[in-house]
């Protein structure tokens, strides 16, 4: 049976009605990824074992009329989100062998549906990048063209769920790791609302703006998914108790009389023409729904970039300054404490994480404190008005989610700036702590796909999956064929 292209939503039903079990199709992907996944490595570690065991249990839990949405659903899990027993590398040597003695918390409530874990993917290391070519490991390409970058930092994620190796997956997202790779291989991504999900267990980047979502061939997917992972922990005191039912409950309403905001710095010249085409087409789409389109301006994007690499490096400098060798981790050598510190750092990071590291301790010392991180933190506030002021005349908002479709491996390798740009349409929404979701828009002339974001109000989810749902009904996505 071929489930390459099949939907968390319809795989429930074909394993509710008995056409397919859960062995049978944890099987399947665990073929299509042993065949398949050579060229686009989008898996650090295939949990085979595991998956297959996870997949009896799920099948007798499901012959006993007890399942829950995700009962042996297989799923794959971005691999810096622990997993008790199974490695996290983070995609860094630092963490190459590193075997987390406990679950996050998203892992002990997809667990608790009893969901089939089919391995962890492969990512930028340490969610630092939007390639996956800073990984350490597996450099992941995109299932589209194999000689382009899948996005990143949840590349891997991604790739998986575009390619078929999965029927959805985990990703996180700091300034855009969730949406941008969905919007690069083709797939929807939702990055929740900050606080939506709990971060325990997820190894921290810049605290203030990660958070876990789900990556699906479907809107309607990321909402079963996030039915499953959302909620308060007490494990982490910045998850918010903001009651919910379910995600999906606005699915199928009509988008009539929706107003929908289209920020003019968004339309730029920085973004590719293709791209805007395909969204101001599906733009035009929702009007033809009955939506109305709100002109708007969001003028301090111009200082988005520079305030979200202040804001994430100093964060990422302080998480990242427990990797010492000691606790855990690579251990380098040295003939003192210091020297061992410095040699395990030294080869434990990759370029980039060295250099956000750098970046964030400038930004935080003494004498450039006020001068960087403070301005940084003041242009946050600017920012998070902007958007409440917005949402004060518009549902939601349309963006771009990246100024151009996926580019060629290498082509930004030696150009850190050029890279950190490209995340112009993403990193407000993380610095206003608010939902987003992409949703393929269009593709470009080479077959790439081209990707929108819808953001919403803060714990709108439900409004994000209801308007990227209506527009998913009117496409007809082309799936790669690999
Ligand atoms: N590309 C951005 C960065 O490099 C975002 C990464 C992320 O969301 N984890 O920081």
């Amino acid at each position: 049976m071929d489930l390459k292209n099949i939907t968390v939503a319809s795989l429930r039903k074909m394993l509710d009605n008995k056409e397919i079990g859960a062995e049978e199709a944890t099987k399947e992907f665990l073929t299509e990824i042993k065949a398949k996944d050579e060229k686009v490595l989008s898996y650090i570690t295939v949990t085979e074992e595991e998956a297959l065991a996870s997949a009896k249990n799920a099948q007798s839990i499901i012959d006993s009329g007890k399942a829950s949405p995700l009962t042996g659903i297989p799923l794959a899990i971005k691999d810096n989100i622990c997993t008790d027993g199974v490695k996290t590398t983070c995609s860094s040597k630092m963490l190459e062998n590193f075997v987390p003695p406990y679950n996050a918390t998203v892992i002990e409530k997809l667990n608790a549906e009893n969901y089939i874990m089919l391995g962890k993917t492969s990512m930028d290391e340490f969610a630092m990048g939007g390639s996956n070519q800073t990984s350490a490991f597996a450099k992941t390409k995109n299932p589209y063209d194999t000689e382009c970058v899948p996005g990143g930092s949840s590349g891997g994620s991604a790739a998986a769920v575009s390619a078929g190796f999965c029927t959805a997956a985990l990703g996180s997202d700091t300034g855009g790791s969730i949406r941008q790779p969905a919007s690069f291989c083709g797939v929807t991504g939702l990055k929740p609302t900050y606080g939506r999900v709990s971060r325990y267990g997820l190894v921290a980047f810049a605290s203030s703006l990660d958070q876990i979502g789900p990556i699906a061939r479907t809107a309607e997917d990321c909402g079963i998914i996030l039915n499953a992972i959302a909620g308060v922990d007490a494990h982490d005191a910045t998850s918010k108790n903001v009651a919910f039912t379910d995600f999906n409950e606005k699915l199928g309403q009509s988008v009539k009389g929706m107003k929908i905001a289209l920020p003019k710095e968004f339309y730029s010249d920085a973004v590719d023409e293709e791209v805007k085409n395909a969204v101001m087409s599906a733009a035009k789409e929702y009007e033809k729904m009955g939506a109305e389109l709100v002109d708007c301006s969001i003028s301090s994007l111009k200082y988005a970039v520079p305030a979200y690499y202040l804001i994430a490096s100093a964060e990422a400098a302080s998480n990242l300054s427990r990797y010492d060798g000691i606790k855990y981790g690579l251990r380098g050598e040295g003939r003192s404490f210091e020297e061992m510190i410095r040699d395990s750092r030294s080869r434990g990071f990759g370029e980039e994480v060295k250099r956000r590291i750098l970046l964030g301790n400038y930004a935080l010392s003494s004498g450039y404190y006020d001068a960087y991180y403070l301005k940084a933190l003041a242009l946050k506030q600017e920012i998070i008005k902007e958007y409440n002021e917005v949402f004060e005349k518009a549902d939601v908002i349309l963006t771009p989610t990246a100024p151009s479709v996926a580019y060629k491996i290498g082509a930004q390798d030696n150009d850190p700036v050029k890279m950190y740009t490209a995340d112009i349409c993403t990193v407000t929404v993380n610095i206003a702590s608010l939902p987003a979701i992409n949703t393929t828009c269009g593709y470009d002339k080479n077959g790439m796909p081209i990707g929108m974001s819808i953001v919403g109000k803060r714990f709108d989810e439900a409004t994000l999956i209801q308007t990227a749902d209506a527009f998913e009904k009117t496409f007809s996505p082309v799936r790669c064929t690999l």
